[in-house]
């Protein structure tokens, strides 16, 4: 299915691996080891062959009459009674050969008497129903007049996931497919048209009614049967198949976008060539589309004939008719078993849609990934995983949409495409025309891989959020340097921390250079890398195989102050690297685009830098860097960039004017952790006394007692006491005394 217009384990997997692992702890669902009948539901004691339905519509009103006919297999001895969802419908009669059957509804699920059959007998069962009285509920089968959204009167059905019961008696799920097909003969008034799954057989004409016949002769799950009927207009395209087979594509659009439509489905060949060149051919006899408004999602894979908004043709949009079209095999021919596996449905279908990116636009599926699934980081994708979701939740984008294509891509990189791919095309044909659990994949899997996969499955599939990287790069400090040395920092949403091959590469001036593939599922780790070339920048996860929050943090400049003939950068602590820093190192240029050299002779402990001996009223820029604190040669790349003109002496030339006023101005940085830097200003040459009191109004130092000329003066404070000891965190005050007047401006202290 898709969303209104676009813009596991799983399970089991033993092995030492898996023994050795605190994982193992918690009990896991294990749904791949139960026998199929028996995984879900122990009443249902037969498996469905074909549903036939023979319905007739009003299309003047809501009104729907029909005969469903179920043809089935028993499974156990002495069956006498078919249990069927059923909601909101009136059965009228049950027969079976002809004869009148008892047939009793409660709670949505209607039970109908048939003769005992034996394990392996086949029976059929005739269900003359029509639509109840549904209230308000509108489900299941929807009619509208023509008006508004609707630009002509259009019915059609909505199954997905358990609403087929609303409009026919069926078993409603999954993992019961009619293992023969369904038909529909839909009788509507002369003037529409239907289309629903498999082929059209015929159409016959009578007293101003039409009959509509279509035939599935693959197997189908209840959710994916559908038929629509409107004053379609209609025509027929084919594609073809890698293996030279011809398939015939049917489209259903109303008139007035039929012109619009022929463009926009232009690509279907095209989409279906790529799909079957990855994962096998085409699997059902025909692929079409029908368009419909109102509607509330945007497409739905409904077998061999989606459903689409009609605002996808006018929206043109190529990505929702693929994610539809790649159901044909992630949905409709290999079916999620469960409702719990709807990732293997809708995350196969998304991660399509990147598939058909990397065929159309010649580039890797990471960026599309990164543009359009960003939401599995948000939403209910933080507190739920993706398997076994709430089954109000099977449709949540952010979980089983983007995370669930997230998952697929990332078991693409970790199994590499020479893996990958041959798996896909196993899995198909392993499940084709059934129906896989999560634990069916998991296993298909490791067998490709040759090794568990449990790692991976548990950790994505079973656990909600995602891992954050924080990667600080460490570079020579010779501009030429041929290495980098990374530590990156992993937490997660969850705290427990992820386990992931991920690759690095080198940017040189020869482009990225080869992927280097590290385990990253360490709290804290650190790798150096190599090249015969400079290194500018290390790439973590170039090709964006890990779903992760990701940040590479660089220190932050905040700040230069002006002073006479001299500048001071302040910066904030660099907190990115727990390991800590050995200090700072500042570089000054005369442009913003460099060349920079470094003013400090050795790291610079403290968070700012007085630069001296500067020319008054000249720019200059300023950058900082934090070095590694077990290598002082390596440093992180710049900050950013800050430009600023030193003051001359007030009133000479080339100097600011004289201040107006004795003023005391904020201390910076505040609050400050090793020292902090104090501007006042004199209006005429005095006596000035600038102190530090603590909080209870005692003296803690005197920084600055003498007569000074008038102009802007600057005195530092590096948290210490007159008697050199470091001062306790908190609050202080500093007082300027000066030309008879006493201010005071509050400073924070943090240890
Ligand atoms: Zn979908």
């Amino acid at each position: 299915m898709g969303m209104r217009l676009l813009v596991l384990t799983m399970i089991t997997a033993a092995g030492a691996l898996a023994a050795a692992s605190p994982r193992e702890m918690r009990p896991l669902p294990r749904l791949g080891d139960m026998p199929a009948a028996a995984r879900f539901d122990s009443t249902h004691a037969y498996d469905v062959q074909s549903y036939s339905l023979d319905l007739a519509l009003a299309m003047t009103n809501d009104s729907l009459y029909g005969r469903q006919r179920i043809t089935a297999v028993s499974r156990s001895t002495g069956l006498d009674t078919i249990v069927l969802n059923c909601a909101g419908l009136t059965v009228d009669s049950v027969f079976q050969d002809g004869a009148a059957r008892g047939f009793r509804i409660a709670n949505d699920t209607l039970y109908a008497g048939i003769a005992p059959a034996g394990a392996g007998e086949h029976f059929a069962l005739d269900i003359h129903y029509r639509l109840g009285n549904r209230g308000a509920s509108r489900r299941g089968y929807y009619w509208y007049p023509q008006g508004g959204e609707a630009l002509r009167p259009v019915a059609y059905t909505m199954s997905a996931p358990q609403d087929a019961r609303w409009w026919m008696p069926c078993f409603d799920e999954p993992w019961d497919k009619a293992d023969s097909g369904c038909a529909f003969a839909v009788t509507a008034p002369d003037g529409y048209t239907v289309a629903a799954n498999g082929l059209l057989q015929d159409t016959v004409c009578a007293g101003g009614r039409t009959t509509w016949r279509w035939k599935e002769r693959a197997a189908i799950a209840t959710y994916l049967m559908a038929f629509h009927v409107s004053q379609y207009a209609h025509w027929a395209d084919t594609a073809r198949t890698m293996g030279g087979d011809t398939v015939p594509l049917a489209y259903y659009v109303w008139p007035s976008d039929s012109a619009a439509a022929r463009l926009v489905f232009d690509s279907v060949p095209v989409m279906l060539a790529c799909y079957d060149s990855l994962f096998g051919p085409y699997p059902f006899a025909k692929y079409g589309m029908a368009a419909v408004a109102p509607f509330m999602f945007g497409g739905m894979e409904n077998q061999g004939m989606t459903t689409i908004h009609r605002g996808w043709i006018t929206g043109n949009d190529q990505y929702g008719i693929a994610h539809e079209l790649s159901h044909m095999w992630w949905g409709d021919l290999v079916t999620c078993g469960t409702w719990a596996d709807i990732w293997l449905n809708e995350g196969f279908a998304s991660y399509c849609e990147a598939l058909y990116y990397e065929h159309a636009a010649a580039n890797g599926p990471g960026q599309y990934m990164a543009q359009n699934f960003g939401s599995a980081m948000t939403g209910n994708a933080l507190t739920h995983p993706v398997y076994d979701p709430p089954l109000a939740l099977i449709y949540d984008y952010s979980m089983e949409y983007a995370k669930g294509a997230w998952v697929v891509h990332m078991l693409r990189g970790v199994m590499g495409d020479a893996q990958f791919f041959p798996m896909l095309r196993a899995y198909r044909d392993s499940f084709a025309f059934g129906t896989a659990v999560t634990a069916d994949l998991q296993r298909l899997a490791e067998r490709h891989h040759g090794g568990p996969l449990d790692w991976f499955f548990d950790q994505w599939l079973l656990r909600p959020g995602h891992p954050s990287y924080t990667a600080v790069c460490y570079h020579r400090t010779h501009p030429d340097s041929l290495s980098v040395t990374v530590r990156l920092r992993q937490t997660s949403t969850t705290g427990e921390l992820y386990g992931m091959p991920v690759a690095f590469a080198c940017s040189t001036d020869a482009g990225l250079g080869p992927r280097l593939t590290r385990w990253v599922g360490l709290p804290s780790q650190e790798w150096t890398f190599d090249d015969t070339l400079p290194v500018r920048r290390l790439v973590v996860d170039p090709d964006n195989y890990v779903l992760k929050a990701f940040s590479a943090p660089v220190p932050q400049l905040k700040r230069v102050v002006r002073g006479s003939y001299l500048l001071t950068p302040v910066w904030s602590r660099f907190g990115a690297d727990a390991a800590g820093v050995a200090g700072y190192n500042v570089y000054r240029g005369n442009s913003a685009a460099g060349p920079f050299a470094r003013v400090n002779a050795s790291p610079v402990d403290d968070t700012l830098y007085d630069d001296t001996g500067l020319v008054a009223n000249v720019m200059y820029y300023y950058a900082i860097t934090a070095v590694c604190d077990g290598d002082t040669c390596r440093e992180t790349r710049f900050s950013n960039i800050t430009g600023q003109k030193p003051l001359g002496v007030a009133g000479e030339p080339g100097g600011p004017p004289l201040p107006a006023a004795v003023e005391l101005r904020p201390n910076a940085p505040n609050p400050f952790e090793r020292g902090t830097a104090i501007e006042f200003d004199l209006p005429a040459a005095g006596a000035a006394t600038l102190s530090v009191y603590n909080a209870a109004g005692q003296l803690v130092r005197v920084l600055l007692d003498a007569r000074l000329p008038a102009g802007r003066h600057s005195a530092r404070w590096d948290g210490r006491d007159g008697g050199g000891r470091r001062a306790a965190a908190g609050m202080y005050l500093c007082r300027l005394t000066a030309g008879g007047r006493r201010l005071v401006r509050a400073m924070q202290l943090i240890r």
